[in-house]
């Protein structure tokens, strides 16, 4: 039973829609039946209210049952063509712009009896219905609650109701493909029934056993592949890593500090990994601050030290600049550990890609741009990528392939997200997570400012540079205009610059590559107290005597993204401090993005928050990634899908089932190409 085909038909095999109709739905990325059922029902219109002409109120839908007493077509352009109605209460004028009268003699016979329901005008003493939309003879298919659809523009209410309806009314039954157990948590509800259910208008509110079963439809599809895509890379046989604890012995006795218990874990959950056979493909997440990169550097010296190499990769040079430091001062002068990025010169690059293959290179470090070009390595053991939460599940599987079945792949995200989401997106991976942070470290203290009193912030700003403190000052892009983007921050800059001359530097969007780099160098070397910026502070550096950030029109931002850039500070052990600026008026909204972030720290916890006030399709960095593709699951909302989902996909794997039974939904729900991949 091939029937789910049809849902995959192009719109432009519905009948009535024409090259035009699809042109613009196209436009609207509907390209399919199946994208279309998706466009969901916005309002419902009421044309239950049956009422005589005498009791109609002017501006009210009403519907109204009439006789069809005579017809004034007239012959001039620009007139509209008019239908004199009446019921034994009183008169009403039907107006046509642009119909044409063969049309109207059909909806409207003379003499007949039909109900219309629309908007109701009053033009010179006289009631009238303009382009009425809802005519017929038969009362029933009237006196109905319609449900009303966002239009894409060009196309009509009725044409659109009509072509979906058409629709509704042709979707196939198809095998079930959920199990009888999961099945009956929705009272046996079939797909079919469930999408029927969600276009009627009573369930304008979108709550039952039809919604709970799509919804977990669209999670269960998601985790079969993610399981399938870890099944897959389980199943590489690669040679296991052969090391103790002499290496993470001597790096503890380098680092100033105690790794935190999470570490600790993180570290174990790693070796683990690199001492078995299979392949590891593991996430390490953790909160901006909280140690990822020591642990990656020690996984690193362990697989370098059981004779594999290794390479690490930063999402910008500066931050590869800062691991390849942190690397160099850690590890033994033997451990041979390179830089390479685009500014890496002809000469040393070529040096360096002949000394990869000839294995004398055991740490290579840089940015992305390491794995598309033509590196080879001699035998690549791990790689390692930081910060790249944009990584959707098909290009980490790419990713694991060119590494090689020797290679194992730990990718590290700071993104807090909840287990929902990371089960989501990260579901093909095993996780390690960092919770809490380092003892030692001391919560950021937040403030809010009105704008008014920037002389005050600018006395605070101004005793902690005198105690050897450096400030971030963050100010907001402009979205309207690309060109403006940087104004604030030029201005502000501007300002600063007359209180403390040439201790501020101004980092923004439109300075290339080499004068960014060159001011965040100057900041990191101290030769200047203030960094102005747009959020262009690049993620994950650290900036250890940095103390102080502050945002101008914090309003503008996002509750994760607040905390992430707040996050640039405390990093260090001593106290800092975040002061958010602000404009009078703020919204309720902004007001409670603003009080969240004083009374925490906790980047789990804002996360959530976050993905309440603002669904999770906004989360920081998640628009790319595979949830994109929910249209009706939400990790917040539907906790209780996710776990149910994640239970019965663990079920499906340990009685080794096969995915036939779930091929119609994998291939409707777009998941089947990544399936061929895998095979
Ligand atoms: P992130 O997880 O955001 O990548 P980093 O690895 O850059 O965080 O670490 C932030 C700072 O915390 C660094 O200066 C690092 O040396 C320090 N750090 C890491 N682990 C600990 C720890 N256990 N105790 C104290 N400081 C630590
Ligand atoms: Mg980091």
């Amino acid at each position: 039973m091939n029937n789910y085909e049809y849902l995959l038909k192009d719109i432009n095999s519905i009948k009535g829609i024409g090259l035009k109709t699809s042109k613009l739905l196209k436009k609207k990325n509907i390209n399919t039946i199946f994208d279309l059922i998706w466009s969901l029902p916005r309002d419902t219109i009421d044309r239950t209210n049956l009422v005589k002409i005498n009791e109609l109120q002017i501006g009210k839908i009403h519907t109204i049952t009439v006789n069809v007493k005579k017809y004034n077509f007239p012959r001039i352009r620009n007139l509209p063509n008019r239908v004199y109605c009446e019921d034994e209460t009183g008169k009403i004028e039907c107006i046509f712009f642009n119909s044409y009268e063969g049309y109207i003699k059909k909806i409207l016979p003379l003499n007949s009896v039909v109900t219309i329901s629309g908007k109701i005008g009053y033009y010179k003493n006289k009631y009238q219905i303009t382009n009425p939309t809802h005519i017929s003879s038969d009362i029933n298919t009237i006196k109905k609650v319609f449900s009303t659809y966002s239009l894409t523009e060009g196309l009509t209410e009725k044409k659109y109701t009509k072509i979906i309806n058409d629709v509704l009314k042709n979707i196939p039954d198809l095998k079930e493909w959920l199990s009888d157990e999961i099945l009956k948590k929705f009272n046996n509800i079939s797909w079919k029934n469930s999408i029927l259910e969600l276009h009627d208008p009573k369930n304008i509110k979108r709550k039952g056993d039809f919604l709970n079963r799509l919804a977990f439809d669209e999670i269960i599809s998601t985790f079969l592949i993610n399981s399938k895509v870890r099944k897959t890379i389980k199943k590489i046989k690669k040679k296991n890593k052969n090391f103790d604890d002499k290496e993470f012995n001597k790096i503890k006795k380098k680092i100033n500090f105690d790794l935190t218990t999470d570490q600790l874990k993180a570290i174990d959950q790693i070796n683990y990994d690199l001492k078995s056979n299979q392949k590891m493909f593991r996430l390490l997440q953790g909160d901006v601050g909280s140690g990822k990169t020591i642990v990656a550097l020690i996984a690193s010296i362990n697989v370098v030290s059981s004779g594999f190499q290794v390479c690490l990769m930063a999402p910008t040079e500066i931050l590869a600049k800062q691991h390849y430091n942190l690397a160099t001062k850690i590890f033994d002068k033997s451990i041979n550990i390179k830089l390479l990025t685009s500014k890496t010169e002809y000469k040393e690059r070529k040096e360096i890609l002949k000394n990869l293959q000839n294995n004398t290179i055991n740490v290579l470090i840089g940015t992305h741009s390491l794995f598309q070009e033509k590196i080879k390595y001699n035998d690549l053991g791990l790689i390692i990528i930081d910060e790249q939460h944009k990584f959707g599940v098909k290009q980490r599987k790419k990713l694991s392939d060119k590494g090689g079945k020797n290679c194992d792949v730990l990718v590290m995200s700071a993104t807090p997200i909840p287990r929902t989401m990371i089960m989501t997106v990260f579901g093909d991976m095993d996780t390690s997570i960092i919770k809490n942070k380092p003892k030692n470290r001391k919560e950021i203290k937040t403030f809010s400012k009105i704008e008014t009193k920037v002389e005050e912030i600018i006395k605070f700003v101004k005793k902690e540079i005198s105690q050897k403190n450096q400030v971030f000052w963050v100010c907001p892009l402009i979205e309207e205009s690309k060109k403006l983007d940087h104004q604030s921050s030029v201005k502000r800059y501007e300002i600063l610059k007359k209180i403390f001359k040439n201790r501020v530097g101004l980092l923004h969007g439109a300075l290339d590559k080499d004068e960014k780099n060159k001011i965040l160098i100057n900041f990191l070397n101290k030769k200047i107290d203030i960094l102005v910026s747009t959020t262009v502070i690049e993620v994950g550096i650290d900036f250890p005597n940095a103390n102080t950030i502050i945002i101008e029109n914090a309003n503008k931002f996002g509750l994760s993204q607040l905390h992430q850039l707040r996050g640039r500070v405390g990093r260090g052990y001593k106290e800092s401090y975040c002061i958010l600026m602000f404009k009078s008026n703020l919204s309720e909204n902004a007001k409670k993005r603003i009080n969240i972030l004083k009374s925490t720290n906790d980047g789990f916890k804002i996360s959530e928050e976050d993905m309440k006030l603002r669904g999770y399709g906004d989360l920081l960095g998640f628009k790319q990634s595979g949830l994109q593709s929910f249209r009706l699951a939400d990790p917040v909302l539907n906790e209780d899908l996710f776990l149910l989902a994640e239970k019965e996909v663990k079920r499906i794997e340990l009685e080794n089932q096969s995915l036939n039974r779930y091929m119609t939904l994998l291939k409707l729900y777009d998941r089947a190409d990544i399936l061929n991949d895998l095979v």
